[in-house]
């Protein structure tokens, strides 16, 4: 007999639902490695699941099934949590009620898929320091890649010049909402106006900054917006791009296949398809029902906590770049001079200390400490040699260390204990 057995749907009494960006209150712990003493320093990579979405999903895959094509009871169900979850992500970025909100992999599928979607001739500006997720999708001769100057004053300045010297017809300005590689907040609002002025759309990669700040797409008046489920607090495999509708109804499918077709037919030797005009027509396939429910629960919960979050960011971050700074030779990445205030940066640091591997401290902070950092260039080549290239230390990678809902006095306190001992040779 097969050993394996299926979770009956009749093990629930009731289906579940994807909250309507209400809640019941964040429940911490999250699903993480406490229990073994494992920091997670690591938040901006990849965030540890909430236990409110794990047993969110626990609910969910009694009812396994597919969606949008199913008669059955179980595919009504996942449709329903599955739709439901588009309206709790338009809630969690305040989107315009016409806009379209498409789920994909993550932030990186978003930005190829709102790339395929450009209508022909755009221009699109973008700093030459984003995230490879928001700088690499745009290709062709008129892509204007611009250098992050040093101050958010000239930033909003550079950009206004690109996109005046940009050629008719549609443009695009891409932006990050907070960087991976410093944690610095982008003025967005002001970028967004600067946009307007120049008839250009805004799209904005929220990867780094939706995990960490309310974001209201309407205030901040952008057009387009991506995010990924797993820096959410939620499993891998889901993200969505949200934002005008137009361009993407227009465009070719992302994925040519069912799901994404309305009817198909013989036309002599050809193929004759009308494609969905909705936000099936970029997602072709069965979708990741399972990762976009639990995106939704994630998003509802944190939408509940906002201030809760943030008063857990602003202490810990507080720490974290006290206690850095005493270790010995360390300097932190800055892209702007003009970060003053907490609310300009979100819980990610990242630094170099003179005569030292960031790898090997990496390594060595997980092996005798038991705590997680990330070492490189943060898939931010160009950011990050170039923010190291201003400290004078003589380095081609950064160590990154950042926090999160996941995070405690005690694990920001071992890491500058762990990292002054490896440096003066202490520990
Ligand atoms: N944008 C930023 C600012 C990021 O930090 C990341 C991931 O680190 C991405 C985009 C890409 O996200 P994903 O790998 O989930 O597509």
């Amino acid at each position: 007999t097969l050993a394996i057995d299926v979770l009956p749907a009749t093990a629930n009494a009731a289906p579940p639902q994807v909250p309507a960006v209400v809640g019941a209150g964040l429940r911490v712990p999250l699903v993480t490695g406490e229990r073994v003493g494992y920091a997670n320093l690591d938040h901006a990579a990849s965030a540890p699941c909430l236990e409110v979405v794990r047993d969110a999903v626990d609910e969910l895959l009694p009812w396994y099934a597919s969606v949008h094509r199913g008669a059955g009871f179980a595919s009504q169900v996942c449709t329903r949590v599955y739709e439901r979850a588009r309206e709790t992500l338009r809630g969690f970025v305040d989107a315009r009620a016409r806009d379209a909100v498409v789920f994909t992999r993550n932030t990186t599928d978003a930005f190829n898929l709102l790339a395929r979607s450009l209508p022909k001739g755009t221009s699109v500006v973008v700093f030459d320091t984003e995230h490879h997720a928001a700088l690499l999708p745009w290709r062709g001769p008129r892509v204007h890649r611009i250098s992050t100057p040093a101050t958010r004053a000239a930033a909003v300045s550079a950009v206004d010049a690109a996109l005046a010297a940009c050629q008719e017809g549609p443009r695009l300005l891409v932006v990050t909402g907070a960087s991976n590689v410093t944690g610095e907040v982008f003025p967005v609002a002001e970028l967004a106006a600067v946009a307007r002025r120049h008839g250009a759309r805004i799209a904005l990669d929220a990867a780094q900054l939706a995990p960490h700040r309310r974001i209201s797409m309407r205030e901040l008046d952008v057009d387009y917006l991506a995010l990924s489920g797993h820096k959410l607090y939620a499993p891998f495999g889901a993200g969505a791009l949200v934002g005008r509708a137009d361009w993407l109804r227009a465009a070719p499918p992302y994925l040519a296949g069912g799901g994404a077709s309305k009817a198909v037919e013989r036309q002599g030797a050809e193929l004759g398809v009308v494609w969905n005009s909705g936000p099936q027509r970029h997602e072709a396939g069965s979708p990741n029902t399972v990762g976009v429910y639990a995106l939704g629960v994630a998003c509802a919960e944190l939408a509940q906590r906002w201030d809760a979050v943030a008063e857990h960011e602003r202490r810990l971050h507080a720490r974290l770049r006290r206690g850095l700074a005493t270790v010995p030779g360390s300097t932190e990445l800055r892209l702007f001079t003009d970060t003053v205030a907490p609310a300009d940066q979100v819980g990610t640091v990242s630094l170099v200390v003179d005569g030292f591997e960031p790898g090997w401290l990496a390594a060595a902070l997980s092996a005798e400490h038991g705590i997680g950092v990330r070492d490189g260039a943060f898939c931010a080549h160009l950011a990050t040699r170039g923010l190291i290239a201003r400290t004078g230390v003589p380095a081609r990678q950064a160590l990154r260390v950042s926090l999160g809902l996941g995070t405690t006095v005690d694990h920001v306190d071992r890491l500058t204990r762990a990292l002054r001992g490896l440096v003066t040779g202490g520990a």
